[in-house]
């Protein structure tokens, strides 16, 4: 039995014990495959060309001439199907290998819609300290790091939580602006001044925080904000 063919055979003796399983839905997966075939074809991909304003493809834009403090958003996915399984593994399974994967999905969004921003930072929204604690590491963050490596800039915390939130998503979308108004500020305000950042988050549902996070960063003088997540809540127009 050569090298190979012995590799594969206790690849597949480990996968019997410990099976290999889809990094986005969780289902179980030969060993030679990372993702199910069903994933394969069927993620909800955010098809360029895409708006920056939302996030979403341009055929679904549902931008109403809203102003954010960032300049731009982008996002692989859309949060339904599979990719809400994928979030919710990375979230509350502390699958936080995932963050690998799918800031990889991200670095690819970046690397197509800012081929011209040169980035100083990547930053990432923050949990409270007491968050922090209870859960003990920020999927936000965990991307965000990830993301950094994969692009080669530097990782900074350059904001705090100060308070605790309600969850954006179980609130109406009117309730949300509301709910993290003043609830970031920025770490150092000399980290920030002059950098052009790129602003991590999980999901983008109103664009509420990453607004809020961009507001706290501009404040300090950032020269500008653009956001990456790794979905996108799709809205539709009937929705404010
Ligand atoms: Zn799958
Ligand atoms: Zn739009």
């Amino acid at each position: 039995m050569n090298t190979t063919k012995l590799q594969k055979g206790l690849d597949r003796a480990l996968c019997t014990l410990f099976p290999r399983r889809c990094i986005y839905c969780g289902k179980v997966v030969v060993p030679e495959r990372q993702i199910c075939e069903d994933c394969e074809t069927n993620l909800p991909r955010i098809s360029a060309p895409i708006c920056l304003l939302c996030g979403h493809t341009k055929s679904d834009c549902v931008c109403k001439q809203k102003k954010h403090k960032f300049k731009a958003v982008c996002a692989p996915f859309y949060y339904e199907d599979a990719i809400v399984q994928a979030v919710h593994r990375l979230k509350f399974e502390n699958k936080d290998f995932l963050a690998v994967p799918f800031a990889s999905d991200m670095a690819e969004c970046v690397r197509r819609e800012y081929a011209d921003i040169v980035f100083d930072a990547v930053t990432f929204v923050p949990f409270t300290k007491r968050q922090m604690r209870v859960r003990e590491w920020n999927p936000s963050e965990a991307l965000a790091q990830a993301l950094s490596e994969q692009l080669r800039l530097p990782l900074e915390p350059l904001l705090v939580k100060l308070f605790e939130t309600k969850t954006q998503h179980n609130l109406e979308a009117r309730e949300r602006t509301g709910n993290v108004f003043g609830v970031f500020d920025v770490t150092d305000v000399n980290a920030v001044a002059g950098k052009t950042v790129l602003l991590v988050d999980d999901i983008k549902t109103t664009g509420a925080t990453l607004h809020e996070c961009a507001k706290m960063l501009m404040l300090s003088s950032a020269k500008a904000v653009y956001a990456c997540t790794f979905a996108v809540t799709k809205r539709d127009r009937t929705e404010r």
